[in-house]
């Protein structure tokens, strides 16, 4: 291609050197070829780059070179120009004929500097000068002249052209002076270049190891980043997990939160804005489920003047958690403040930087808990009260050592100890005369197992002012319970029974000497009784001879006499059969001695018997069919001969008696009824005890000792049957009693 750029004097050389239809070498000081031209590539059929330096040297025959390089030598030496003919290989490696004719090169300081060459291929020349030489040898030498002469005009040919060469040469020594200095601008370009190179190098080089330096820390940060990008990945992912997890715990937490039996919610800001709230946080604040566009301030502005607000601030500002504790709080519920209790707490929330985000509200109302221990307390005022006002001695001892939380003036004076001296003290402390009688074994076991205690008339020794005296007390010891129903002290109860136990020992003691009375009595009558028996059955026995033996007179007065001192010997019999049967039945005596009879019959006996002495009543027997009893005939005759004669005793003249019986499943039940005074009602419980009888205007004037219901009573609950009565004053009385059939 062709350039508009102007050549350079070396390129202009070149460029003419390349044109020029003769080949060119240019040669060093050494031989070594720095420039071949085309017309020499050409012909060589090589490269620039195989024919520079020595390699030129290659393409001449192996004859000539030796010729050659000492022609170059020799030449050099004198710095002379040359001629010589050698043989060169071709393209197609024939060797061709060439004549070169060699010049000095000289450079810009005018020294010697190698040769310039132009080689012409001779060989078509050499070729038919032998061919001549051939034709010659053949034909003579007739066209020598001939030949002489083409040979010769080919030679001034060959001057000319060298001569054309030679202006040539020296076009291109100028040019070559020219190229030396430009060479050496060229060089010092380069050396300054090389230096700026050099420089650059070594900055580049510098650079290069920083960029090592930086390479190799690129490449480990690269590894480090692949690694990173790994963590990243993987952390991602984690971090989509958790996400996920975060999301399903949100939700999880928010129904939880949502579900949760207990109040709970979440504000926002400073300003407490309701973010989260369950139902039953919503339930207590009472203000509607609408509580997401509020405030807590504008939910609940009745709290404004509560604390709850500086608190809140408090917890916000601080980051540090708030606790309350059974804390009333006042609520608008249903349009009416009212008080509520929390164990609440508000705890700080921060986000992922550290920074508060918000507070959790928690809580839990135990207004019905403060309620019941309000109520417990005041029940406990209330004890204490009744206590403190009770009639009778009370106090509470609290816990294992029986501490005196309360007593009443009773109860002090009753220890008779000064209240402060006793007050918040464990009892056997401050009332050590009361120790080791049993007393602490009896409270402990209340204590400790819960169980009450009571006790009557206890004796308990104690301080007396400066006596220790014995004084007796009726106690209740009952546990005292807390609200769990733990044992947690001991309710006591005393009241002193000194005055009535003294009494009552009194009472025993005159009761004794009743009884010795009354011993003495018993002894006496059953003597008296004794001794009387003898000389009333004499009397008897006498007054029966008498009445045989007076049996035909008619004095009246004797028969009359003889009539009533039978009746008086038969009750005074009677009577003294009463009192020795008393004093058997009271030494254990009395024997039942059981045999078959026919009641029907007894009771006519009896009856019978009575109506001889009496004629004022009538008495009337109800028969039904005949009834037999295995009993004790004589006692069970004595017992109907005692009610029928009460019922005589007791009743006005002229009344009747009347006399039934009734068989029932097992046993007989005998009545008598009489139409006389009756009863009372308080008369009705002692009147089958010994000795026993109704004092009234009425009776003061009937004579009796109280013993025939007695024992009546006894001989009935001897033989297994019941005796009783039923009676009004005034309406007559049925005494009833039984006899078991089997
Ligand atoms: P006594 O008749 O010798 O006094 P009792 O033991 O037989 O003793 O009777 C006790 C008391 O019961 C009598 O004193 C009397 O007051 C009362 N009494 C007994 N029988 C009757 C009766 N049928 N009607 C009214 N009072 C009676």
């Amino acid at each position: 291609m062709h350039s508009n750029k102007p050549l350079s004097s070396e390129d202009q050389v070149k460029a003419i050197a390349d044109t020029a239809p003769i080949m060119l070498l240019m040669l060093d000081k050494d031989n070594n070829a720095v420039y071949v031209n085309a017309s020499w590539l050409y012909f060589t059929g090589r490269t620039i780059e195989q024919e520079t330096g020595e390699q030129w040297l290659k393409g001449i025959h192996q004859a000539d070179l030796d010729f050659c390089l000492q022609t170059f030598k020799k030449a050099a030496f004198q710095q002379s120009s040359f001629k010589i003919s050698f043989r060169l290989k071709n393209g197609d490696h024939n060797y061709h004929w060439m004549v070169c004719n060699g010049a000095s090169r000289l450079n810009a300081t005018g020294e010697f500097d190698g040769f310039v060459c132009w080689c012409l291929d001779i060989d078509d020349v050499m070729v038919a000068n032998h061919q001549e030489n051939e034709r010659q040898a053949l034909v003579s030498s007739k066209n020598e002249e001939v030949l002489s002469n083409e040979l010769f005009s080919a030679n001034e040919e060959l001057l000319t052209t060298n001569e054309e060469l030679a202006s040539t040469n020296k076009a291109l020594q100028l040019t070559q002076v020219k190229l030396a200095n430009l060479n050496d601008e060229l060089e010092e370009k380069v050396r300054l270049r090389t230096t700026a190179l050099e420089e650059s190098e070594h900055e580049q080089q510098t650079l290069n190891e920083e960029l090592v330096a930086t390479n190799e820390e690129l490449a480990a940060t690269n590894e480090e980043l692949a690694t990173t990008n790994e963590e990243l990945l993987s952390s991602q992912r984690r971090l989509e997990k958790l996400l996920e997890e975060l999301k399903e715990s949100e939700h999880r937490t928010r129904s939880l939160i949502e579900s949760a039996p207990l109040p709970i919610a979440v504000y926002k800001g400073r300003e407490m804005k309701i973010v989260l709230a369950n139902q039953s946080i919503i339930d207590i604040w009472g203000k509607g489920n609408d509580v997401f566009s509020h405030t807590y301030h504008s939910l609940l502005p009745e709290l404004g003047n509560q604390a709850i607000y500086d608190q809140l601030d408090e917890v916000y500002t601080t980051g540090k958690a708030f606790h309350a504790r059974n804390q009333r709080v006042d609520i608008v519920v249903d349009n009416v403040l009212q008080p509520f209790y929390f164990n609440y707490s508000f705890v700080p929330i921060f986000d992922t930087k550290g920074e508060i985000y918000g507070i959790m509200n928690t809580g839990a109302e135990v207004t019905d808990i403060v309620r019941a221990k309000q109520l417990v307390e005041q029940s406990e005022k209330n004890l204490h009260n009744i206590i403190l006002q009770a009639p009778v001695a009370m106090c509470i001892l609290m816990g294992p050592k029986h501490t005196v939380m309360v007593a009443n003036d009773m109860m002090i004076e009753f220890w008779g100890k000064e209240r402060a001296a006793i007050l918040d003290k464990p009892l056997f402390e401050v009332l050590p005369e009361a120790r080791e009688q049993g007393l602490e074994q009896i409270m402990a076991d209340v204590f400790h197992r819960g169980e009450t205690f009571e006790a009557v008339e206890m004796p308990v020794s104690l301080y007396r002012g400066s006596q220790n005296g014995v004084i007796y007390q009726n106690v209740v010891y009952e546990p005292y319970r807390d609200n769990t129903g733990k044992v947690i002290g001991i309710i006591a109860i005393t009241t002193d029974a000194t005055e009535q136990v003294l009494a009552r020992q009194k009472l025993e003691q005159s009761l004794d000497e009743v009884q010795k009375l009354q011993r003495q009595k018993d002894d006496f009558i059953g003597i008296a009784s004794h001794e009387l028996k003898t000389p009333l059955t004499s009397l008897s026995a006498l007054i029966q001879v008498l009445t045989v033996k007076l049996r035909d007179t008619t004095d009246p007065f004797v028969n009359g006499a003889l009539a009533k001192a039978n009746i008086q010997i038969r009750k005074m019999t009677n009577l003294i059969n009463g009192f020795l049967n008393i004093s058997r039945l009271e030494s254990g005596k009395i024997h039942i001695e059981k045999q078959h009879f026919r009641l029907n019959q007894l009771l006519h006996e009896m009856a019978e018997e009575i109506q001889i002495t009496t004629h004022s009543h009538s008495i009337h027997i109800h028969d039904h069919e005949p009834v037999d009893v295995f009993a004790d005939k004589d006692k069970v005759g004595s017992v109907l001969t005692n009610l029928l004669s009460n019922a005589v005793k007791y009743s006005p003249k002229g009344k009747s008696i009347s006399v039934n019986y009734v068989k029932k499943d097992d046993y007989l039940e005998v009545s008598i009824h009489d139409e006389g005074m009756g009863i009372t009602e308080q008369d009705l419980d002692k009147l089958f005890d010994r000795y026993y009888r109704v004092e009234s205007s009425y009776t003061k004037n009937i004579s009796g000792f109280g013993i025939g219901l007695y024992l009546s009573a006894e001989i009935i609950k001897q033989h297994g049957g019941r005796i009783w009565v039923q009676s009004k004053s005034g309406e007559g009385s049925t005494f009833y009693f039984t006899l078991p059939l089997n």
